[in-house]
């Protein structure tokens, strides 16, 4: 890719079908990456195998292509990249930035863990990544000025899994770098990790994006809305309502897509009208008759 080019991506996993919550992320992504001229790259986060639903790539795949949010170039697939995530943490080990820990997933769950505090001598090994005690600074451009301590707030973060797998921070950090990507926006339930992300990026010489993150569509509990709402899977076949909600959630003017009556012209409208300062800081909750 041509460096100084806008390229944005959206990283669905394969747990279930396109839901409000997801057009949402696709939208705001797709929406920033076109309204400046960018590409917008598709990643199938398809590592955490124990959670992945068979059938779910392609339904969401098929769904994003009915709501006309076309991508850019081949889609990535995270199941195929293995190598790459093993080369990643084969550097980290030589440069003895992570270390073998054989504490159990519950051990570590809870108030932050820095170190291998277990005494077993056999049993699964992860990878942990030994963070700073410093703070870790962002400006994420809908959220702002963000900050982090990653050794007091975090720990040290496990890159690859006791069960073998590749931890998601890894596999993101090494796939944003490899598809060239220059902002990632996604939904606030990530914001969180955007530090740890950094920090890695650095770690292995990486370049860290520019960040943005997008309000979490909630239910009316103040969930996040997830693949247990079945209520609020989307009609793909029906594309220009749940396209019409997703633009008002992210706080932008209904009016500008008052004339659009099909497809191509709707999206035409929206990138050509998106406004990112317009979109909402905080987390919205949805009357979850929505879609
Ligand atoms: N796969 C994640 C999700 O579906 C997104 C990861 C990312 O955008 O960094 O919520």
């Amino acid at each position: 890719f041509k460096p100084g080019r806008y390229r944005g991506r959206f990283a669905p996993s394969p747990t279930g079908p396109l839901h409000f919550g997801s057009l949402v992320a696709a939208l705001g992504s797709f929406l920033r990456a076109r309204a400046q001229g960018g590409q917008w790259l598709l990643r199938v986060e398809d590592i955490d195998t124990p959670r992945v639903v068979p059938g779910a790539t392609d339904l969401q795949l098929d769904a994003l292509r009915r709501f006309g949010l076309d991508w850019d170039e081949e889609p990535m697939w995270q199941s195929r990249r293995l190598e790459a995530y093993r080369a990643a943490l084969d550097r980290l080990r030589a440069d003895e930035r992570v270390f073998a820990c054989r504490c159990s997933r519950s051990a570590l769950a809870g108030a932050p863990h820095r170190g291998c505090l277990s005494t077993r001598r056999d049993g699964p090994v992860a990878w942990r990544l030994r963070v700073p005690d410093r703070v870790i600074t962002f400006v994420d451009a809908i959220r702002g000025p963000r900050r982090q301590n990653l050794a007091q707030d975090v720990g040290d973060v496990v890159l690859w899994r006791g069960d073998g797998l590749v931890a998601y921070q890894l596999a993101v950090v090494v796939d944003d770098a490899a598809q060239g990507i220059s902002e990632v926006v996604r939904g606030a339930d990530l914001i969180d990790s955007t530090a740890r992300q950094i920090f890695l990026q650095e770690s292995l010489g990486l370049p860290t994006p520019a960040y943005a993150h997008l309000p979490l569509a909630l239910d009316a509990d103040g969930h996040k809305l997830g693949k247990s709402q079945q209520a609020l899977a989307l009609d793909a076949a029906r594309p220009i309502p749940a396209l019409r909600a997703a633009w008002a959630f992210l706080g932008q003017r209904s009016e500008a897509l008052d004339d659009a009556l099909d497809l191509p012209r709707l999206l035409d409208a929206a990138i050509a009208a998106f406004d990112l300062t317009r979109v909402p800081r905080s987390d919205r909750r949805i009357a979850t008759t929505l879609a």
